[in-house]
Parts: structure tokens; sequence; C-alpha cells
């Protein structure tokens, strides 16, 4: 049984944020986070992301809850985490790709002694970024529908066919994370198998997809006879689903940084409001607009408070069937809801200041998070998703 690490000291914790704080403001690099635009858009912004990656690894603030052998720190605790993520998304600096941490995980739990001798080093020197090669076009939702298939051949080796979709980061992550159906006799989670696909191999094919906010951020990838050595299996044939699983417990934890998302979201609401006019009156003397700010922010509230606590209560392992669920309905759909608002008042008021002023910023930043607000009640299981889980597991109404 494990015991819950124990809690840090409010001051610690007060210092451990401003030390991290300065860490961003002298490290964090020229490249300001945009919503629905995280992936580099060149080579030279590549070079510094991933510099600035390894940094954070280098600093013990990424990749702190590995084990001390592999990089880790010894005084590890789940809220430092949360800190580290809250000030670099409240600092705008580009966050670490979260797929590099479910497949950091995945190969720290399952992955074998050489693999993790080879492929995690490389990771905290950012030399590899991860992608997660799980959704195919008709298997997103339904993970366990996957058909890309793996054939063993009889030296040993393996050859990967199929389509995967939605890929984020695939067009400049060297490595994929891949659950590939091995057994071609079985169905839904039997049969699967988990590889380890260098981006770089004969046979995979890249084709970046263009999102609604204008960027590349997901991508198709074609794995076309796929030739990978035995030792590109991540624990054991047909353990596939079992390890993605475990893996995606992991992306689910990281939703508790994300709730300051909602918080930048109000911010910008505000500067907005008190900047701009619409219809020739001051934004903020609209009661409309007023009671609408109002209640978005108690809405935001009381995200923040449901998320808080499960994050709280997941540290102490007394989180409930369903929480992780709520979590992620509350944020996701929380920030759709503040997001349009925010992209309707931006498209009524009318700014006279300077272009560079912070209100054009925001109303540029409320634009770009309503367009990219969709990706987060679809990625990482669709808020529908969410409900019937809750439906099934929780509330345990019958199945129709
Ligand atoms: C921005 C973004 C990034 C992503 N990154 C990755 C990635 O890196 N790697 C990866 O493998 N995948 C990734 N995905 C894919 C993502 O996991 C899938 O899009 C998601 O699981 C939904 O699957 P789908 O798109 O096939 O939609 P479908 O599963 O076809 O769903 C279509 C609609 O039907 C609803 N629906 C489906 N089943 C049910 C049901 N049983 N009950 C009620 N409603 C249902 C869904 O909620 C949705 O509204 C990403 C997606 C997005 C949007």
């Amino acid at each position: 049984m494990t015991t819950a690490p124990v809690r840090p000291s409010a001051e610690s914790l007060a210092e451990f944020r401003s030390t991290v704080r300065q860490f961003i403001a002298d490290h964090a690099p020229g490249v300001v986070a945009r919503e629905g635009h995280r992936a580099p858009v060149d080579a030279e912004q590549e070079a510094m992301l991933r510099s600035w990656f390894a940094k954070l690894f280098d600093a013990g603030y990424v990749g702190a809850d590995w084990p001390v052998e592999y990089g880790g720190r010894a005084d590890y605790h789940p809220l430092r985490d949360r800190i580290v993520s809250e000030e670099i998304l409240r600092a705008r600096a580009p966050r670490p790709v979260d797929q590099v941490n479910l497949a950091a995980h995945v190969l720290l739990h399952f992955g074998s002694q050489e693999q993790k001798q080879t492929l995690l080093p490389p990771i905290r020197r950012s030399e590899h970024v991860w992608c997660q090669l799980l959704s195919e076009p008709d298997a997103g939702s339904d993970i366990a529908a996957v058909r890309c298939r793996g054939q063993r051949q009889a030296d040993g080796s393996w050859v990967l066919d199929g389509q995967k979709t939605w890929i984020t980061d695939g067009h400049w992550a060297d490595m994929g994370l891949a659950l590939i159906r091995t057994d071609p006799s079985s169905s839904r989670h039997h049969g699967l198998t988990v590889f380890a696909v260098p981006l770089a191999a004969a046979g995979v094919e890249v084709r970046p997809i263009r999102t609604v906010g204008d960027a590349i951020e997901v991508n198709e990838v074609f794995l076309n006879g796929v030739r990978l050595p035995a030792d590109s299996v991540v624990g054991e044939p047909g353990q596939g689903w079992s390890i993605i699983m475990t893996g995606l417990d992991y992306e689910r934890f990281g939703i508790g940084g994300n709730v300051i998302l909602l918080e930048l979201l109000i911010d910008d609401l505000i500067t907005l409001a008190k900047a701009g006019t619409v219809d020739g009156v001051p934004a903020l003397q609209c009661g409309d607009i007023r009671e609408k700010l109002s209640e978005l922010a108690v809405e935001v509230e009381v995200a923040k408070a449901y998320i808080d606590d499960h994050v709280e209560r997941m540290i102490v392992g007394a989180d409930e069937v369903g929480d992780g669920s709520i979590a992620k309905l509350s944020f996701a759909e929380t920030y759709h809801r503040v997001s349009a608002y925010g992209a309707e008042l931006a498209a009524a008021t009318v700014l006279d200041g300077p272009s560079d002023s912070a209100a054009h910023g925001a109303k540029q930043r409320l634009r770009e998070c309503w367009l990219w607000s969709r990706a987060y009640t679809i990625s990482g299981g669709s808020s529908e998703i969410m409900r019937n889980i809750l439906a099934k597991r929780r509330l345990m109404l019958p199945s129709r």
C-alpha cells in the first residue's frame, strides 16, 4: 500500500512558487503561449521550445515525480507540480507537452530496463518529444475499436500498418506511443499491444491537419509497413489496453493545473470590458455585460472549487468513482462557455486605444480561446463520454 506524501507547509509552497516564478522570468523563451497554437511554427521556435523543456527537466520542475534514479526529485509532491503548471500558464510561457508526460510514465511503469535506460534520458534532454498514437478514424471515443495491425515476423520483428488520426504534435515528435492490434482474431480491448515508434522510421507518413484557428496542432499518421525490432514492444504483447488506461490516468491528473486558464479568461474579459465601448457606451456600464461577467465568474469559481477539492482528494487517495469525469466536464464546459461569451464580447467591443494595448491582446486571446475551446470538450474523452461514465459508474443508472 502506498502512503500519501507528506504535505509541504504553506510557507515552503509559497517559497517554491516564487522560485519557480523567477525561474520562468529568467529562462522562458520569447515565445508567447497561445491557445490552439502550441506547436512550434519553424525550426527556430522548435529549438527554443526544446531548450526550454530541457531546462524545466534539468531544474526538476518537470518530471519531478519520476523515480530519483531516472532524474526525479526526492522531495516530490503533486502540489509542487501544480504550482509549476500554474506559474507557466500565468506567465503565458510555453507549457510542456502532455503526451511526453504520458509516454514517460508508461515507460517508467511498463518499459524494460533497457527501454528505460535508452528512452528516458532523451526525454529529459528534450531530444525526444513523444506523441500519442491512439485514435483512428473509427476509434476515438471507442478506443477499443483500434484496427491498426501489427504482424510479428519470423525473426521476431514487427510490421505495422494502418492509420492514426488527431495526433497532437505528430509533425514534430520524434517518438510515438502506438496502440496496435497484434492478435488478428481478437476484438475490443483484447489482443492490443503498445509500441514505441520512431517517427523517422521508414513507412511512417505524417500529414498535418490545419485547425479552424489556422494552426498545425494535430496530424494524421499513416503506418505503411513500418518494420520495428522486437524490443519496440512496451510491456508484453496483448497488454496494450491496461497500459494505455494506466497512462491516461496521468493525463487526467493534469486538469488541476489547467484550471488557471479559466481565471485567465475572466481576467481577459474584464480587461476588455474595462477598455472598450459597445454601441458607444462603456462596456462596463452595460447592465447585461456586468451581469454576464458576474455569472461567468461564479461559474469559474464553482469549477475551480470542485477541481481544487478533487486534486486534494486525489493526493490522499480519497477520490471517488466519477470524480475525474466531473472535473474534466467542469473545466472543459466552463472554458467553452466563458470563451464563447469572450468571442461575443470581442466582436461587439470597440477599442480606441493603441493596437498593442492589453485590451487588444485580450480581444485576440478571447477569440483564439473560443476557437480552441471545442478541443477541450473532445480530447482526452469527450463531454458526452464523461457524462456516460458518470451515469453508469457513479449514478449506477441502467443502460438504455
Ligand atoms: C485537439 C485534439 C487533440 C487530440 N490529440 C490526440 C492525440 O494526441 N492522440 C490521439 O490518439 N488522439 C487525439 N485526439 C483524438 C481524441 O481522443 C478523439 O477525438 C476523441 O476521443 C473523440 O473521438 P472521435 O473524434 O473519433 O469522435 P467520436 O468518438 O466519433 O465521437 C463523435 C461524437 O459522438 C459522441 N459520442 C461518441 N460515442 C458516444 C457514446 N457512446 N455516447 C454518447 N455520445 C457519444 C462524442 O462525444 C462526439 O461528440 C485529439 C482530439 C482533439 C480534438
